[in-house]
């Protein structure tokens, strides 16, 4: 129960944010005002640090005064984002049970209250990345988002457009894996395997222990622990900056070798080797089949089971490409995006983002 002071009930009168105590209904123009009132003078960490203070307390204020509401209010878009987005992590691509979908502010409530109601703000998260972004990103990690784009000083839309591009995985509009690529590593030998090993037909998963996946990979005599990572694919300073920033603040890389790993990486890992294994599978049909078709439609229905959309289509892209006939990336990049195609397994996916070629 948040209790209202009269200072803080004055402080928002004054400001023309909300009613009274009491009253469920608020001016999120007026939220919005205030929050664009905010001087944001410079681009420095050093300059962000001496505002914050005199603005947080503020913002914690108008925290208090709305999230009893809040919280009903957004629980209600559930639903709709689940139509929108599929029961995947944005974050991470992991499918979660509905009940376990958080529903996560991509700008977080404690330093973007004037977007805690927004629903272009809302997305579904599984709790590890839920978890790990806490209340990030922040001020600065938001305007670093965007540092490519804005101009000095930014604006509070400066900073609320930079906080909103980041990767959402199935991709819904944004950069997704082309900005961080996955990789196969050899854990036990400590090297990356290249592509004619991490994406052979005949690597097979052996067995995963302690949340560590133990494969048979070509060329070895007996199975290793690999696991399925990502990397930073862009050269422009600015956008490494954004990436890390993301990856950092969602811990996609949750695992180190011998320590543990997460259970996102593991099952990450999991998907690639799936995917390895049914393209083995499809091998026994004549390729563009009935037989094969039906085949790829099973293979189409794992992979909605399984999640990780981005392994999949980085896996079928490189090993079936758009440019071979019967590609089963093209068949794939298809059927996920149209709702009305019989494959229509990943909602929310912008096949804008997915090459064609
Ligand atoms: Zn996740």
């Amino acid at each position: 129960m948040v209790t209202y002071t009269a200072a803080i009930i004055a402080g928002l009168a004054a400001n023309g944010v909300g009613p009274v105590a009491g009253n469920s209904t608020f001016n999120t123009a007026a939220v919005r005002g205030v929050a664009a009132g905010l001087t944001f003078v410079n681009h420095g960490a050093a300059q962000w640090g001496n505002l914050l203070p005199v603005n947080k307390a503020f913002m914690k204020a108008l925290i208090n005064y709305f999230s009893e509401n809040a919280t009903m209010k957004y629980g209600n878009a559930r639903g709709s984002l689940i139509d929108n987005y599929g029961q995947y992590c944005a974050y991470c691509g992991t499918p979660v049970q509905d009940t376990a979908l958080a529903i996560e502010h991509c700008l977080p409530k404690a330093e973007f209250p004037s977007e805690m109601l927004n629903y272009t703000n809302f997305f579904l998260s599984c709790p590890s990345c839920n978890s790990y972004k806490g209340s990030n990103p922040t001020y600065v990690t938001s305007y670093q988002f965007a540092a490519a784009n804005i101009a000095n000083p930014p604006t509070y839309q400066n900073v609320l457009t930079g906080g909103m591009v980041r990767q959402v995985w199935p991709n819904s509009g944004m950069i997704s894996w082309r900005g961080l690529p996955p990789y196969l590593y050899d854990v036990t030998n400590n090297l990356i395997l290249v592509p004619a090993v991490a994406e052979n037909l005949t690597n097979r998963q052996v067995s995963v222990v302690q949340n560590t996946v133990q494969a048979n990979i070509a060329g070895y005599a007996q199975p290793i622990t690999v696991a399925a990572l990502v990397t930073i694919s862009f050269s422009n300073p600015t956008e490494q900056l954004r990436e890390n920033n993301f990856l950092n603040i969602v811990q996609l890389n949750a695992y180190q070798p011998n320590v543990y790993s997460d259970r996102r990486v593991t099952n990450r890992t999991i998907a690639w080797l799936n995917v390895l294994l049914s393209l083995s599978n499809l091998q026994a049909f004549q390729v563009g089949s009935q037989g094969w078709l039906l085949m790829l439609q099973q293979i189409f229905i794992t992979a909605k089971n399984a999640g990780f959309f981005e392994i999949w289509s980085w896996l079928f892209y490189l090993i079936s490409p758009p440019n071979v006939q019967n590609s089963i990336y093209t068949y794939f990049r298809t059927a996920s995006t149209n709702p009305n195609q019989q494959f229509y397994y990943f909602p929310g996916t912008n096949i804008n983002d997915l090459p064609t070629q």
